[in-house]
């Protein structure tokens, strides 16, 4: 029974040309791979810095397991909550402006520990349609009333808090869309948070090491402080270039997450080497800030050349640059040509994003030079129309 449901389910997916089929990629991460047996410029990493084969970090890694062994060896509040974890901590309160952090072994863990301790039954959670699948799977998994009100529409969000009952109230954003690029507009979330006694939770993924100044995300793009973003939740995996996330906030939240976040409690640290290799990366991204500066020069070298072939790309300022080709399997096509032509890119498919706007999804590393991002634009410049997105005259992901 459960074999023949197992291939109708699979035959389902292929049908509706939402089949998923992995690449395996030989050797480390970095502007180009090696995968299917050639080698590929690389535009569709979240290593937004370059760092997840930074030298300095791979050292500080092989250092670390030196010290610390492989791996953690318990959950945090056993026996494995190591000096290393622990500083990264401080340093990461630090560098966010909070009076602490916690960490967690993934950013989904994170957000489903996060809404889960802070919201259960009876509670209210508001979400941007568009909010990462960890967001929304978290207010699910704690009970609360899940209200996701239309991408960035922070009037329609204002409006729905004035006629909520729910007995604590969450507003939780991304900061940088994750599939979009686009920006949450943080000030206006803030200000309906502090007016109605909402707690406002910004998943800064995307925005974290990469925008703002010193790279200290969305929330320092706009001027906000802890105050005004009480919970920040950063990934390790993305513009750091390792693994792991972490909430940020006051000491009352970290403490109490640290009581009541299952994800936290119930699971094993990440490893030491990890924390120390993140250590090393941190001081990168701070003392380097020519890496910013380089992916938005090269992420406007990309929006200025796709503007004169006729591309269009979502507002986007931040190194997710997506094209909306609408149609599923017209965007596993454009992948396939791209392919052929030395290009990894992914066709982002629902239920990712919305139905119907299936894209190309491109993201930019300060290691990218200008000859592969030409390249990339001569690539798209030779796809048909069909396949391209440059049919389509409305090209915003539907909310
Ligand atoms: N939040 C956002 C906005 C993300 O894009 C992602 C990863 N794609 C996550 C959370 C999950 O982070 P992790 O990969 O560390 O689980």
């Amino acid at each position: 029974m459960w074999r023949n449901w197992l291939h109708g389910q699979l035959d389902e997916i292929e049908k509706q040309g939402l089949y998923r089929r992995r690449k395996v990629v030989e050797g480390p991460q970095g502007p180009e791979v090696n995968a299917e047996g050639r080698r590929l410029v690389n535009f569709c990493s979240n290593d937004y810095l370059g760092l997840a084969n930074h030298p300095v970090v791979a050292y500080a890694f092989r250092q670390a397991i030196g010290r610390y062994g492989a791996g953690a060896g318990a959950a945090h509040l056993v026996c494995g909550h190591t000096r290393a974890h622990h500083a990264l901590e401080e340093e990461l309160a630090e560098f966010t402006g909070r009076e602490r952090a916690l960490l967690f072994s993934t950013g989904y863990m994170a957000n489903l520990g996060v809404i889960s301790a802070l919201t259960g039954r009876g509670d209210e959670v508001f979400e941007d349609r568009l909010n990462h699948a960890s967001l929304l799977d978290a207010a699910l998994l704690a009970g609360a009333r899940l209200k996701r009100y239309p991408h960035c529409d922070s009037a329609a969000l204002k409006r729905e808090l004035d006629v909520s009952g729910g007995k604590r109230r969450l507003i939780a954003s991304d900061g940088v869309f994750s599939m979009d690029g686009d920006l949450a507009p943080l000030p206006a979330l803030a200000a309906s948070a502090m007016q109605r006694g909402a707690l406002l939770m910004i998943d800064d993924a995307h925005g974290l090491g990469v925008i703002g100044e010193g790279g200290r995300g969305s929330s320092a793009l706009f001027g906000l402080a802890q105050d005004d973003v009480p919970v920040l939740v950063g990934t390790l995996g993305k513009a750091f270039g390792t693994f792991g996330a972490f909430v940020a906030g006051s000491a009352d939240l970290i403490e109490f997450l640290i009581q009541r976040a299952r994800t936290y409690v119930y699971t094993t640290a990440l490893p030491p080497a990890v924390a120390e290799a993140t250590r090393a990366s941190l001081r990168l991204v701070r003392e380097e800030p020519w890496r910013r500066d380089r992916v938005s020069f090269l992420v406007q070298r990309f929006r200025t050349g796709a503007a004169r072939i006729g591309l269009q790309l979502l507002e986007s300022d931040t190194p997710i640059q997506p094209v909306v080709v609408g149609d599923n399997r017209s965007a596993v096509r454009a992948s396939e040509v791209l392919l052929a032509a030395g290009f990894l890119v992914a066709a982002i498919r629902p239920p990712t994003v919305p139905v119907g706007t299936a894209r190309l999804r491109f993201t930019f590393t300060a290691r990218h030079t200008e000859a592969q991002v030409d390249g990339l634009l001569e690539a798209l410049d030779g796809l048909p129309p069909e396949i391209s997105g440059r049919d389509r005259l409305e090209n915003r992901s539907a909310s």
